[in-house]
């Protein structure tokens, strides 16, 4: 397909579209594989007016070897249930999310790009219950769309430049920052202008209650590799625990490396960057796997990590991972999830 050449990033989708729905007293029902076409939705339905939607972002590969495989689908069930269980909406049976996905994957399997690209997976569920009291709603909607897609960042793996926002947070304690939900994002993409307007690719969060420990970006999580070969990275709470954040902890384990979540300050990073302590940052997430952080901009000035290069760790991690998801290294921890 020539679409799949160059597909960017979200904005090519595949024909088909998986939906379940789910009503109080009759659960979920009504399982279709289907052609992907619009909703109709009544003007009154909740998610419209109070938000209640949550999202998953995985992503199906063709091996070297042209089999078709998922990155630990099973984390992703396990989110989607959480995230569910944080907006008060129904919890999906793990299996049943499994299901759903490989259902798609199957029947939209011709869509999968070979080389760098990917199919991209996005299941989502929102409230679809025409009323307007403020109550967890009684009629949801699940479904899952796929899109092909290459490199999430127009230049690759070159390093990344990010604003460190002084005005906004992402997260507050007891807030929703841990569920994978679209609200989330909403209240990011101010902070994430600002970024843009600053000159940087990417937003990055500190804690909403002090404003001094560094949280994450607007959709990944962080690493910071330090000179004595230690990788630190957040700790989770307010962060979004993220499966490439858990599986890059272990990849980099098996490295021999020392990994600590610990809280890491902004003041802390740009002593430890000026102090050539601080050796390499990346970001990580499904959509862009490893990203490395060349340039760092804040209200008071700007400092580069690792002359603005990509580091050795940083391209290591990021080759073992992504040979692993291509099969191209051996998946020591039975991560993939073969499509037959
Ligand atoms: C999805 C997401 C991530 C990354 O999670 P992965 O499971 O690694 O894709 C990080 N931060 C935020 C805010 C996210 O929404």
């Amino acid at each position: 397909m020539q679409r799949l050449e160059n597909p960017g990033f979200g904005r090519i989708f595949t024909d088909h579209m998986v939906t379940v729905s789910w009503e109080a007293g009759k659960s979920w029902h009504d399982a279709s594989v289907r052609e992907r076409t619009p909703f109709q939705l009544d003007p009154a339905s909740a998610v419209l007016h109070y938000a209640q939607e949550i999202f998953e972002g995985m992503k199906a590969y063709r091996t070297e070897k042209g089999g078709i495989v998922l990155f630990r689908p099973e984390e992703n069930a396990r989110r989607f249930r959480s995230s569910a269980e944080r907006m008060a909406m129904p919890v999906m049976p793990e299996e049943m999310f499994l299901t759903a996905i490989e259902e798609l994957v199957r029947i939209d399997r011709d869509w999968i790009p070979s080389g760098e690209g990917s199919l991209y997976l996005r299941p989502f569920m929102f409230a679809d219950e025409a009323f307007l009291g403020v109550r967890p709603a009684t009629r949801y909607t699940f479904c899952v769309i796929a899109s092909p897609v290459g490199a999430y960042f127009k230049g690759g793996a070159k390093p990344i430049s990010v604003w460190v926002s002084d005005a906004y947070s992402r997260a507050a304690p007891g807030g929703t920052g841990a569920a994978k939900c679209g609200g989330n994002y909403a209240a990011s993409l101010i902070a994430q202008a600002q970024a843009a307007e600053k000159g940087c690719d990417q937003v990055v969060f500190l804690d909403a209650a002090e404003h001094r420990w560094v949280e994450e970006l607007g959709g990944m999580n962080i690493f910071f590799v330090m000179e004595d070969g230690t990788i630190v990275t957040p700790p989770l709470g307010t962060i979004l625990p993220g499966i490439t954040r858990a599986s890059l902890m272990i990849l980099a384990r098996d490295a021999g490396m020392r990994v600590e979540e610990k809280a890491y300050s902004f003041d802390q990073w740009q002593d430890d960057a000026a102090r050539g302590r601080l050796r390499e940052a990346f970001a990580c997430g499904t959509a862009a796997v490893v990203a490395p952080i060349g340039n760092v901009r804040h209200a008071h000035g700007e400092f580069s990590i690792a002359g603005g290069e990509v580091g050795p760790v940083t391209r290591k991690l990021r080759e073992t991972l992504v040979g692993i998801q291509k099969g191209s290294q051996a998946d020591a921890h039975g991560w993939l999830h073969v499509i037959a």
